[in-house]
């Protein structure tokens, strides 16, 4: 069964890249994924997917230009909203306490 935490414990980049490519929700659990680049920022699936061409090619000269892949992030590895570095759409809303 292929799950993100799959792709976490091999930890190969360019598998991250593929399964937000892929995948756009992890399984079990739908949550939303997303690609954490290597200058710290996050892409959403729709980026990954549209610069795919600018993200393996930063994977291989290894350039931190902001589309090298780095990890798989899920929505319940974090409370905080996350929005994606390239198109600033929120990919993740974000869980508070508060109603
Ligand atoms: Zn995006």
């Amino acid at each position: 069964m292929r799950n993100y935490m799959e792709a976490l414990q091999h930890g190969h980049p360019m598998a991250a890249a593929r399964m937000v490519r892929r995948e756009r929700y992890a399984w079990p659990g739908g949550y939303a994924l997303a690609l954490v680049t290597t200058d710290g920022g996050v892409l959403c699936p729709d980026c990954v997917r549209d610069q795919w061409a600018s993200v393996s090619w930063s994977h291989r000269v290894g350039c931190s230009d902001g589309f090298r892949p780095a990890a798989v992030t899920a929505e319940c590895d974090t409370d905080e909203g996350v929005t994606c570095d390239h198109c600033s759409r929120v990919i993740f809303e974000g869980f508070s306490d508060e109603d």
